[in-house]
């Protein structure tokens, strides 16, 4: 550590000093044999505990009054880090030397440790708050990248979930972030969840059946969507180049390790039982899985899919409700600043209650200030960067910084944006528990109010009020030069 604390400084100091003088007592103790650590290993010196001279207050106890306080010649501040705390501006401190959490025109407050830095870097909002930052708003930010990895038998996957356990506020959602090698599969499995997914990257083969003996199977690629309904059993398969997706389940507790998987449907049940269920004999079971494959390697899916759709007399799941949407083949909405994809129901029946839309985001650009009514936000970073303010009535706020695969949770009906603060394009997506994709603007808000109320709440002048909007923008355009805070030239 570059720079050791006074709290090790004084550590250090107590032991050498401890050991000065409670030498001769401990091998007294030693001596006597019925003290300290009776059956140590070979090599072990000295007694894990000290000696009772050191319960409080004794002249000869060691104090240091050595500086803990980090003199500004050894660190550097941000740009921006030295403006009024209220003014809040993002702070990037990837590479700044020793960074400190100040905010305002001082060189204090510091932090002599313990830390690991590349934390503070990633988290800037937090490590040195805006000072408009207030209250107790619950964390609103998991990254994958610090959950569990979950292996697949023979190196043929993995997954990483998130959900209450992770983040305590994400009680209507959960998310889980899966890896399928070429070929692999997600074994056939069910679960009492709804399940709503975005494909990451590769393609992939899905199926499932309905209650009816309808049939489905279809074939994405990233930036593709697919919805299985609670219930409804389907099954998985990485195409030749491997695949990754997002899935979001409509419940915070939900587990990957709990659902039904078909093996251990077979494991479970007696043998004699399955024997009469599949009308054979118990040597046609004598292979089969005692154990749950879960994620396991797969022999190649045939290229024409015409060759797995199997049909019944009820026949396949009619398009209309498709439990897939080849989103990646959507035109984006374009606005100044980015651009945004809504799915919902009016485009995606079959999942009756997911609404989500992804967006990009370019540098300096923001998502503009809004809620939901009537439903948590629960979104996903898939690259670059940006900051979040959730504001959680009456009076509290609290910013966070996220990143590519991270998670963020927003309860409703608390106020967010989302700001670029990297310089490449921003891409994220919301989910929200909600027949149609809504939200409230609030420029639009304020624009749709008359002036005379706006101005006697808010006490801004007639240039701020010819500036509001009546339509709603989704996206503002910015700087990439986030120091900029003159927005007078920009357009409405
Ligand atoms: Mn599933
Ligand atoms: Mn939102």
């Amino acid at each position: 550590m570059k720079h050791p604390s006074s709290l090790l400084n004084s550590l250090s100091a107590a032991l050498f000093l401890g050991q000065a003088i409670a030498l001769p007592a401990s091998q007294e103790n030693t001596a006597a044999g019925n003290e300290g650590i009776v059956n140590g290993p070979p090599g072990a010196s000295g007694d894990p505990r000290g000696p009772e001279s050191l319960l409080g207050y004794n002249p000869s106890n060691p104090l240091s009054l050595e500086t803990t306080v980090i003199p500004p010649s050894d660190f550097e501040l941000a740009p921006g880090q030295s403006e009024e705390p209220d003014i809040g501006l993002y702070l990037d401190l990837s590479t700044v030397r020793n960074p400190q959490p100040i905010r305002g025109g001082t060189d204090a407050p510091t932090d002599p440790g313990p830390r690991t830095e590349a934390y503070d870097r990633l988290n800037s909002d937090l490590f040195a708050p805006p000072g408009t930052d207030k209250g107790d708003v619950p964390n609103a930010k998991w990254p994958m990248g610090i959950s569990h990895n979950r292996a697949g038998l023979k190196s043929a996957g993995w997954a990483r979930q998130q959900n209450v356990n992770e983040l305590p506020v994400a009680t209507a959602m959960a998310g889980v972030d899966m890896r399928l090698e070429p070929h692999a599969y997600r074994e056939l499995h069910w679960h009492k969840q709804d399940e709503w997914a975005l494909m990451l990257n590769g393609s992939v083969r899905i199926a499932a059946v309905d209650e009816d003996g309808q049939s489905f199977v279809d074939d994405l690629q990233e930036g593709d969507v697919w919805f299985f309904p609670a219930g409804k059993p389907h099954s998985i398969q990485a195409l030749e180049n491997g695949c990754e997706f997002l899935l979001v389940f409509d419940d915070g507790k939900f587990s990957e390790d709990g659902t039904f998987l078909v093996s251990e449907l077979f494991a479970r049940n007696p043998r004699s039982v399955l024997a009469k269920n599949f009308r054979t004999d118990l040597q046609a079971l004598a292979n089969i899985p005692e154990e749950q494959l879960y994620i396991f390697p797969g022999t190649p899916a045939p290229k024409d899919i015409s060759e797995q759709n199997v049909t019944g007399p009820a026949g396949s799941i009619p398009v209309r409700d498709s439990y897939s949407y080849h989103l990646s083949a959507q035109e984006p909405y374009r606005v100044p600043g980015g651009t945004v994809k809504i799915i919902d129901p009016k485009s995606f029946p079959i999942a009756s209650n997911f609404a989500a839309a992804l967006f990009t985001v370019e540098p300096g650009a923001m998502r503009e200030l809004h809620w939901h009514t009537t439903s948590d936000e629960w979104s996903f970073f898939l690259s670059g960067q940006g900051r979040v303010t959730v504001f959680d009535a009456p009076e509290s706020s609290r910013t966070f910084d996220f990143a590519a695969g991270d998670v963020g949770y927003v309860p409703v009906p608390d106020s967010h944006y989302i700001e670029n603060t990297g310089n490449e394009t921003l891409t994220y997506l919301e989910v929200l528990l909600a027949p149609v994709y809504n939200d409230i603007s609030v420029a639009q808000w304020l624009g749709l109010t008359p002036s005379q109320i706006v101005k006697d709440h808010l006490n801004v002048d007639d240039a701020f009020i010819s500036k509001l909007p009546k339509t709603k923008q989704f996206i503002l355009p910015g700087d990439p030069n986030l120091l900029q805070t003159d927005f007078n030239d920009e357009p409405l």
